[in-house]
């Protein structure tokens, strides 16, 4: 990385997503990612991708694609990076020994037995848990000792025993940590990766990063950075640390709450502009009323003035809402080319594939009023495509007497055998006076021939829906019907 020319863009705004892939992004990661792109957007600045994998042993296989998949699919593109922590190991190892050199950290030879049997003490004991500095204090006999032992030790840092550390959030404002607190925490691991504080803080000091916008649960890592940065004589980067978000029922966001992997949404038939908007509003907003806002009026609007103090509720119902208003935005084009991949797994496998593409075109309009998700236009449309609908004869008599259901439909085959054109307005010419010459109620009378139809008792518009299944198609099922209801008044 060219650090000269970095330094030179101090001013800048320069921000950075930072993912451990130790498992698949979620909500919240992205979130996050969102909010640093909108940041470096608004303010014309750079939006930095780095991998934190340093944690090898919790490195999760695909994690590392799916995270820059979702970000392609989202459209967060990043202007650096990605950057691997795991190939900048020489970087953090020179670091942690210049504070070992300084006496500002210690190698530790403690072995995971020892730490072992101390945290188990600790919890006898009822002690707040951390490392004892049993090495901090080593004789230097003993030191010397151990060193030509041969074992590896960690590197730890000397956190100060007493006072405070304090920094200035921007989100929360001034922030106090008693340094009693801090244990002496590890920075170089005995497999020779830094931990995720040291590698997390010199990239950010290299990278001249100026603002590090993360999920809250990282401020209490905070004052450890702050104390690395005041040992290196490091200016920090300025921190806000962002509101959390929790379930309808008030709990943080887990998997319980539905599919929170990102790359879930995009399975299900989320569109991108969707969840861009939906995220940007868990935990900013632009006046809290505003819902529906373009990609271009987020950046343009968006600033840390606007982010909310409180937690974010994630709403499920909210973002189904969204991306259904999103979907009817399309193209009735762009629609029907999104929604055919999902028809083709998601009808039942006895249809003909590749799907008629004409008729597949007629049905969409119908459907793209109604989808909230892509994942949906199956379910929706199945009837439209498949040769025999199977339902209940019971929904047939919903509202109605068998005798007055046998009648209504023989009436309306016999109508609608003699309709010269079958298209909407004809349909509704024929059969909306027939109610009255049924003595049936228009509700009821159309409710039995949309499950005649449909199989259901909800579907897009009745005329409409006949039409594009055409004359031959609904000629049957009234038929099929009828012989239902005989069936079922004989049998
Ligand atoms: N690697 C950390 C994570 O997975 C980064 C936290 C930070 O932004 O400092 O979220």
């Amino acid at each position: 990385m060219p650090e000269a020319e970095l330094a030179k863009s101090e001013a800048m705004v320069r921000v950075r997503f930072a993912p451990s892939p130790t498992g698949y992004p979620h909500l919240g990661n992205i979130r996050t990612a969102l909010f640093n792109w909108l940041f470096a957007r608004h303010n014309g600045g750079s939006f930095i991708l780095r991998i934190e994998d340093t944690d090898v042993a919790r490195q999760v296989e695909g994690a590392i694609d799916t995270i820059l998949d979702s970000l392609r699919w989202l459209g967060l593109d990043w202007d650096e990076g990605p950057y691997f922590q795991s190939q900048r190991s020489e970087i953090y190892r020179e670091v942690a020994d210049q504070l070992v050199k300084e006496g500002l950290a210690y190698l530790c030879y403690c072995s995971p037995q020892r730490l072992e049997s101390m945290r188990r003490e600790q919890i006898e004991r009822k002690q707040p848990p951390g490392y004892d500095r049993h090495c901090r204090y080593l004789a230097r006999e003993k030191r010397t000792e151990l060193e030509a032992s041969g074992i590896t030790p960690v590197v730890r840092f000397k956190s100060p025993l007493e006072g405070q550390t304090s920094f200035y959030d921007l989100l929360r404002g001034d922030i106090v940590f008693e340094n009693s607190t801090l244990d002496d925490f590890v920075l170089l691991k005995s497999d020779g990766y830094p931990t995720y504080h040291l590698a997390n803080i010199v990239d950010d000091h290299l990278m001249v990063i100026s603002h590090v916008l993360r999920a809250d649960e990282w401020l209490s890592s905070t004052p450890r950075h702050i104390l690395l940065y005041q040992a290196l004589g490091w200016q920090p980067p300025q921190f806000a640390h962002l509101p959390m978000i929790l379930g309808s029922d008030r709990a943080k966001l887990s998997k319980r709450h539905g599919a929170t992997a990102i790359n879930e949404y995009r399975n299900q038939g989320y569109l991108p502009e969707a969840m861009v908007n939906f995220l940007a509003l868990l935990g900013w907003s632009l006046d809290d009323v505003t819902e529906l806002l373009s990609r271009q009026e987020i950046i343009k609007h968006f600033s840390l003035e606007r982010i909310s103090k409180t937690a974010a509720v994630f709403n499920r119902d909210k973002l189904e809402w969204m991306n259904g208003v999103y979907l009817r935005c399309l193209s009735l084009e762009e629609f029907t080319r999104q929604a055919i991949p999902f028809l083709e797994r998601g009808l039942p496998l006895e249809i003909e594939r590749p799907l008629e593409t004409h008729y597949t075109r007629q049905i969409m309009p119908l459907i793209q009023e109604r989808a909230k998700t892509l994942a949906e236009v199956p379910q929706l449309s199945e009837f439209f495509f498949v040769d025999e609908l199977e339902y209940d004869v019971s929904l047939l008599l919903g509202k109605i007497e068998d005798t007055q259901a046998v009648k209504a439909l023989q009436a309306s085959i016999a109508k609608l055998e003699a309709l010269e054109n079958w298209d909407m307005a004809s349909l509704e010419a024929v059969l909306r006076p027939m109610a009255d010459e049924l003595n049936l109620k228009t509700g009821v009378f159309f409710g039995l021939l949309r499950v005649a139809i449909t199989g259901r008792t909800a579907s897009p518009p009745l005329f409409q829906t006949m039409e594009v299944l055409g004359g031959e198609r609904c000629l049957k099922r009234l038929r099929v019907a009828l012989n239902k209801l005989s069936v079922s008044e004989f049998g």
